[in-house]
C-alpha cells in the first residue's frame, strides 16, 4: 500500500501535512498554526516539535472547516475566540468589534492623563466599550480608577463582562445607547469612546463584513455617533475632565470643531501607530 494518508481524505493527516493543507488554501503559516494550535488546544511550540502526530478524522475534519473559514475571510480572531489588546488576552465573538492596536493609542493617552492628574480613584466612563478593551485595560494598568463601561448590545456587555471575570476586574456595567445608559447626572473625570466612525459608503467597509456594523459605522457621514457622545458630554464631565475620542483619519478636524463648540478647552489630537490622526481630546473647564 504506498498511497499517501492524504489521498483517503482528511484522516490519517499529520500536523505538518495539515499545515500544507491550510497553505493550499491561502492562509499565511502563522494563521494555519493558530487554528491547529487552538483546535488542539496546544502552543505552537507544541506543533512544531509534533510535526509527524496523526490527527483524529473528526480533528482533521474540524480543522479543515475552520481553515476554509479563514479562507472565505473570517478573521481569525473570531475563529480562535480571542485577541490581545495592550497586553490584555481578551475574548472576543461576532457581538463585539475585534480590538485594534490602533486603539492603544488611546488608552496610553488616558494612563499618560490620569497618572499626570494624580487623582485619587478617578471615575472613567467608556462607551460603548464592545469587548471591553478599553475599559479592561484602563481598570488593569490603572488599579485604582473606577471605571463603568456602557454598551448598547446585551451580547457585547456578556463578552465584557466574561473578560472582566478572567481578569479578576470589577467594573459598573451599563446597557443604553451612549449618553442613556446612565442617570441624567452622573459625573466622569474622563470618559473614552472608540464609536463606530466608518462612513456608509467607505469603501473599506465591505472587507468588515464579519465584524457587527453597529461598532463600525453609524451611517451617513460616519460622525453620527461622534456628534451625540460630544453633544451629551457636557452633563457627565466633572470640572477639569477628559473627553478623548477615537475618530477616523480624516475626522480630526470635524471632531476637534465639535469638542470646541461644545465649550471644551485643551484640545489636542494624537496619531495612531500608522501616523494617522486618529484620537482627539479635549477638557472641561474648571469649576469657577
Ligand atoms: N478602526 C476601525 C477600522 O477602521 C473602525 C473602528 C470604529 O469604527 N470604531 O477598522
Amino acid at each position: 500500500m504506498t498511497a499517501a494518508p492524504a489521498a483517503a481524505g482528511p484522516a490519517g493527516l499529520n500536523l505538518g501535512q495539515a499545515i500544507a493543507q491550510a497553505r493550499a488554501l491561502g492562509l499565511d503559516r502563522l494563521d494555519a498554526q493558530w487554528l491547529l494550535g487552538h483546535l488542539l488546544q496546544r502552543p505552537r511550540s507544541w506543533l512544531i516539535a509534533h510535526d509527524d502526530a496523526k490527527l483524529a478524522a473528526d480533528q482533521a475534519q474540524g480543522y479543515a472547516a475552520l481553515c476554509q473559514r479563514r479562507a472565505d475571510g473570517e478573521p481569525l480572531a473570531y475563529l480562535v475566540g480571542e485577541s490581545e489588546f495592550h497586553g490584555l488576552a481578551l475574548g472576543v465573538t461576532p457581538d463585539v468589534l475585534i480590538p485594534r492596536p490602533d486603539t492603544e493609542t488611546l488608552v496610553d493617552w488616558a494612563l499618560a492623563l490620569l497618572t499626570q492628574d494624580g487623582q485619587r480613584a478617578p471615575r472613567v466612563l467608556d462607551l460603548g466599550t464592545g469587548s471591553g478593551a478599553i475599559a479592561l485595560a484602563v481598570a488593569y494598568r490603572h488599579p485604582s480608577a473606577r471605571v463603568t463601561a456602557t454598551d448598547i448590545s446585551d451580547a457585547a456587555l456578556t463578552v465584557a463582562r466574561t473578560n472582566a471575570e478572567r481578569l479578576g476586574l470589577t467594573l459598573d456595567w451599563r446597557r443604553g445607547s451612549w449618553w442613556q445608559a446612565l442617570p441624567a447626572h452622573l459625573e466622569f473625570d474622563m470618559v473614552l469612546s472608540n464609536p463606530p466612525y466608518i462612513a456608509a459608503d467607505d469603501p473599506h467597509l465591505p472587507a468588515l463584513r464579519h465584524e457587527p456594523l453597529l461598532a463600525l459605522s453609524p451611517g451617513g457621514d460616519g460622525l453620527g455617533a461622534l456628534r451625540q457622545i460630544i453633544a451629551g458630554a457636557g452633563a457627565h464631565l466633572a470640572p477639569n475632565a477628559w473627553l478623548l475620542l477615537e475618530h477616523g483619519w480624516d475626522q480630526a478636524e470635524a471632531v476637534a470643531r465639535m469638542l470646541q463648540s461644545a465649550g471644551l478647552e485643551q484640545i489636542a489630537t494624537r496619531p495612531d501607530i500608522a501616523g494617522r490622526l486618529r484620537c482627539t481630546s479635549g477638557r472641561q473647564r474648571s469649576a469657577s
